[in-house]
């Protein structure tokens, strides 16, 4: 056996404990257990080479759409407004994008007035995003990062958490280096959706690269135990061309029903429109650093 191949058993990344009951044998994430303490759901074993806990060197340049700024502003004016409702919105000042890929999100938090650094894995990624949208990215883990304690008014991940072997050390990181008062705010999917009961070990979520899965409870409670009050957690859509979406149905459910799809929106010429599209299985949480 390969050393990238190894399994390695883990305990429950919210409570530690070694107490899991197999709900799916096989989805494409691998065996998804839940913690019969505390409800969090985990890849178990892992294999070694399933990990995001390293930086990815060697990966081609990314697929950037020509219109992803558009579309990342749109999303990004989703998000800002919906903390600003829950009154969780500081006044624009230093940002930290955890897993922030190629910076888009940044890019769009910038124009609104924010300071924004990124961290990515990724290197790829990250060098895309120095490079064509000309941001302070650092190709490097979050753990590992070299930044100041108390120095952010706010730190996101977005869909980052689910990628993260030790999403608590990531939450606890997080309080450290936000001021006091500061706004963690994450988006990742949500394990206990209609669309995740419904498709079961099919999910779309259960993908190679995800190995720790939320539901609002078991996101609350990390958020609580690493520090954080005021916790507010909803289902959030996605704003996006009316083409992409018979490019997911294709990639997710079915090929045919795609095809079906994508032809019709040619024959409209609708190919450009946007939809904000909110298929539930997608949540958004943020709360203060107390
Ligand atoms: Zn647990």
């Amino acid at each position: 056996m390969s050393a990238q191949n190894a399994e390695i058993m883990v305990s429950c990344f919210l409570c530690g404990a070694d107490d899991a009951k197999e709900i799916f044998r096989k989805s494409r994430s691998g065996r998804v257990v839940k913690c019969r303490d505390c409800g969090a759901m985990y890849v178990n074993p892992r294999r070694s080479g399933q990990v995001m806990s390293a930086v990815r060197e060697g990966d081609a340049p990314p697929k950037v759409q020509p219109d992803e700024a558009k579309w990342a502003d749109a999303n990004a004016a989703i998000r800002f407004a919906l903390l600003g409702r829950w009154d969780l919105l500081p006044e624009p000042a230093r940002l930290l994008d955890v897993g922030c890929w190629t910076g888009f999100f940044m890019r769009a938090a910038k124009r609104r007035g924010w300071k924004p650094t990124g961290i990515e894995p990724v290197a790829a990624a990250a060098e895309w995003g120095r490079e064509n949208l000309n941001l302070d990215i650092r190709t490097a883990i979050f753990e590992d990062a070299d930044l100041p304690r108390e120095s952010f008014e706010l730190i996101a991940f977005m869909h980052a958490l689910e990628h993260l072997h030790d999403p608590d050390a990531a939450i606890r990181r997080a309080h450290e280096l936000l001021k006091p008062g500061g706004v963690v705010a994450i988006e990742c999917p949500n394990a206990d959706s209609f669309m995740a009961r419904i498709f079961g070990g099919r999910w779309r979520q259960f993908i190679g690269d995800h190995v720790s899965f939320f539901t609002p409870a078991t996101i609350a409670r990390l958020l609580n135990k690493n520090g954080f009050s005021k916790i507010r957690v909803k289902s959030i859509g996605r704003a996006f061309p009316l083409r992409l979406v018979a490019d997911r149905i294709e990639r997710h459910y079915s090929r045919s029903i795609g095809g079906i799809v994508e032809f019709a929106i040619k024959c409209v010429g609708a190919s450009n429109i946007g939809i904000t599209l909110n298929p539930g299985d997608i949540m958004f949480a943020a709360a203060v650093k107390r």
